[in-house]
Parts: C-alpha cells; structure tokens; sequence
C-alpha cells in the first residue's frame, strides 16, 4: 500500500532526455506497469486508513476521464456553458445535501487550501476603509486572522501569501477535546484591537486534522457578528456528515458563516481533486479577484467563474461530482457515511477492551486517534514505540496508519457542551500539535474500507505493540 520504492529510483529508471521518436503506446503503458505503478501509495486501497481518504469510486472515475476527453477550459460562461452551469446545479445539489441555506453561491477550486485562500483574500476585501486590492498591504493596518491552535496549516498559508504573514494569525487556545475556545477568542480580538491589530477574520474548523474536533460555531459567530469578522468555516473532511440527517448538527451556525468549504475529494468518493467554497457574499470574492482584460471581454449576462479565484483556467470539475451525486444518491451517501462512523466506533470500542491501549481523543467522526500505552517506560522511549508501531504495520503493507502529535495533559479551558460523540474528558493538544506526544491515528473514509480492514489493522498494530513488550 505504501509504497516501497527508494528515492530516486523511478528517476534512475527513466531516461534524462526526451524521446526523439514518438514510441508506441503499448510500450508506454508498460513503462506505466513497471515504473509508475512502484511508486504509488494506493490510497484506493481499502486498507489505506492514513490522513483523510481521497477514493475514486467508479463513477467519479468517470466523470475525471470524459472531463480529460471533453478538455473543455470552464474560465467564461461562452468557453463552454455546461462547465458553469452543471457547476453552479451541482454545488446546489451539494448545498441541500448539506442542509445549508438557499442562496449560497459555490464555486469549486483544486483543494480546501485554495478555497481558504480565497475566502481569506475575500475577508481581507471586506475590511472597510482598506482597498488592499488597489493599495496592497504595505504600510496600512496590521491585520489580524484568528483560527484554533488545532486548525489546518493551509490556514496559515493563506495568511503568509495574503500580506498578513504569521504574525498576523493568532491561534486560539482550545478546551479539553481540542474545541476553540470562543471566550479566549473573543479576550484575544479586544486584546488586539486594544494594542492597534486590525482583527479581520475568524477561521472555524468542524473535523480538525488530528482529532477531527468542531469548533463550536454557534459561539464563535456571535463573537464575529459583535466583532464584524468574517466567519470562515474549514469543514473539509468532516462537513461531509451533514448529509446523515442524525448529523446534520456537525454543521450548526454554520448558516451565519460569510464562507465555508468542504472537499468531495475527502469523505465524498470523488477522486482528487475537488473542493467547493460556499460564500453569502460572492460579491466580495468578486471584488477581490475580478481582473479582466481584453480579450476576455464577453458580452453575455452571464457568470464568469474565472472571476471567483485566482487561476483563469478552470478544469471541468463539476462533472466527477455531479457523477458521484447521481450515482449513489442521497441514500447511498448516507449509507456509506454511516458505515464508516459504524467501522471507526467499532475499533475504538477494540481500543478501549484492551489495558496496553489507550483512546486519545473524542471520535465525532471516523478518526480514532489512541496510543499503545509503555507504562514501565519514559515518554520518549513510549513515543518512539509506538513510532516503531507505526512504521511496522505500514511497511507490512496491509494498512497504512498515519500518526499527530498531542498534548495528554489535563485540558484548562471551558469544555462546552459536546456536539453528538464519543467524547471523553481532560485532554488538551499542544500549540498546532507540534510540542505532545506521539498519537496514531486511524481514520476510516476510503469507499472500499469493511469491517475485516480494520479489523486486520488492529490485529497488526497489537502484533507489533506484542512484540515490543516481550
Ligand atoms: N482543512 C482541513 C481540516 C484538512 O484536514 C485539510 C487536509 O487534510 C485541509 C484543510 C487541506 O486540504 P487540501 O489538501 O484540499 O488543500
């Protein structure tokens, strides 16, 4: 599943120039057999478990090649309607699977990190009396961003590309099960306006990256409604739940947020790449990106999606997802979803049974992060056991884990109430889960994933967890 090939082995394989034939393409194909497919982590797998799944299922299959034979460029409305229009139906199909209100405009880009991006650039856009577009930043306001210590690193990125640099992104402590908390959030913006920051925008995150913990949004929008933030939601992997109607809480307040993105390409079966940014105010987007010259003047009344972005080309990606929706159907999608919150209960109640284990975290979703526990050991050497685990089951090659870093100690901040989840109490991860210790992680998500891959992952992770003991 991980892939065994050395570094710079496909390289010393291949030729260092160009061919001067054309060559037939059977013999490429077979160079694809024999050198290509060495080199590939199988992430179809349904024993790959690492980060957040990305699975190609058949009809996303699909919908990926005829968008490469059809080649359309979906930049303007006229360069091929179908691209915008199927785009604009689909994310609205999209949105009402979600539960989230009319009206939202959604538009899709690669990954969340450029939807992030995009919605950061459109927070920064809305900071009156600014006009960063026309100006740039030099010399104006210190604009500040916050998001939780536990928020993605594109958050961050974001920031680093917009002017707003590090400094400018203050990451907001979080409660015992790793939640942001709205109270701190709400010291540290009049914290800042107080020693001359200009607080610009709030970054919620529902499913983090370690843990898969919800922000509570509810609490943080109101802090953005007194405070005038934009509220931007990071509900990459785990906004996906919404569509299970039991579920359908993970993505409360999200209707007061200015914008949101959520991937296909994570939990959706639609192969990579796709993710859709939802926005209330694609205006303001519109404002922040819209340059158009001359030659790409059109005289429709019509939207240009290349105006809702950075890149002026657009990849015809609405079709993979408009495939997936059709094909599966809301039921199938519940059905799926359901399944994999049922497998990641089911290895955690494993974790649970067993005393040399021990559950690290709430598991709101389909993440169990846990540890195999070396009592008789200090923390480095228990750290780098279950490194030593880790790297053992992966190389077997039956299950690829991934593993984070957690801060174990008691949690301080208030703990609010707990969206529906397994929960548990008094945990608290480090700064951007940097400093803690050494947590596997598994996390189901993969559309071909059944009980007995899990099931075989925990019985490898025991194995070697064993062998390390005796
Ligand atoms: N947000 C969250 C919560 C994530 O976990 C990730 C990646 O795992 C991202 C954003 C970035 O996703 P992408 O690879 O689509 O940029």
């Amino acid at each position: 599943m991980l892939s065994r090939q050395r570094r710079g082995e496909l390289t010393a394989a291949l030729p260092r120039c160009p061919p001067e034939r054309g060559e037939p393409l059977a013999d490429v194909l077979a160079d694809v057999e024999r050198h290509v497919v060495p080199g590939l982590t199988h992430w179809n797998q349904p024993g790959f478990l690492a980060y957040f799944a990305s699975s190609a299922s058949v009809p996303g299959i699909l919908g990926e090649m005829l968008s490469a034979a059809f080649n359309v460029n979906g930049m303007l409305w006229r360069t091929s309607p179908a691209a915008t229009e199927l785009e604009t139906v689909v994310l609205d199909w999209l949105r009402q699977l979600l539960g989230l209100p009319e009206g939202l405009f959604g538009v899709i880009h690669d990954t969340a990190s450029a939807s992030s991006l995009v919605a950061l650039a459109a927070a920064r856009q809305a900071v009156p009396g600014l006009d960063v577009r026309r100006r740039g930043l030099v010399g104006q306001a210190r604009l500040r961003a916050y998001a939780s210590e536990e928020a993605h690193s594109s958050i961050e990125k974001a920031c680093i590309v917009l002017g707003v640099g590090q400094d400018g992104l203050r990451k907001v402590p979080v409660d015992a099960a790793y939640r942001m908390d709205p109270v701190a959030l709400a010291h540290a913006v009049a914290e800042d306006r107080a020693a001359g920051w200009t607080p610009f925008a709030v970054t919620a995150t529902v499913g983090t990256t370690s843990t898969t913990s919800v922000d509570p949004v509810p609490a943080i929008a109101d802090v953005c409604e007194s405070e005038r933030l934009w509220l931007h939601v990071d509900a990459a992997y785990a906004g996906t739940a919404a569509i299970l109607p039991e579920r359908r809480e993970v993505l409360a307040g999200c209707d007061r947020a200015d914008s949101l993105v959520v991937n296909p390409h994570k939990w959706l079966f639609v192969p990579i790449d796709l993710s859709a940014l939802y926005t209330r105010r694609p205006e303001v987007v519109r404002a922040a990106f819209s340059v158009v010259p001359d030659y790409l003047r059109a005289a429709e009344d019509a939207p240009n999606l290349m105006d809702y972005g950075v890149s002026l080309g657009r990849r015809f990606r609405a079709l993979k997802l408009w495939m997936v929706l059709r094909a599966f159907g809301r039921e199938g999608l519940e059905e799926r979803l359901r399944e994999h919150l049922r497998l990641a209960s089911v290895f955690r109640a494993d974790v649970e049974r067993d005393p040399h284990f021990e559950v690290t975290a709430p598991t709101p979703f389909s993440v169990v992060c846990f540890r195999a526990l070396f009592p008789d050991r200090d923390e480095a050497t228990e750290d780098r056991l279950n490194e030593e685990i880790l790297d053992a089951v992966n190389a077997g090659g039956e299950a690829f884990l991934s593993s984070t870093r957690l801060d174990l100690a008691p949690g301080s901040g208030p703990v609010p109430a707990p969206p529906r989840a397994t929960d548990m109490p008094g945990r608290r991860s480090g700064p951007g889960g940097r400093d803690g210790r050494t947590v596997l992680r598994l996390a189901v998500g993969n559309i071909r994933t059944e009980e007995r891959h899990v099931r075989r992952a925990w019985d490898r992770i025991r194995e070697e967890a064993a062998a390390r003991r005796s």
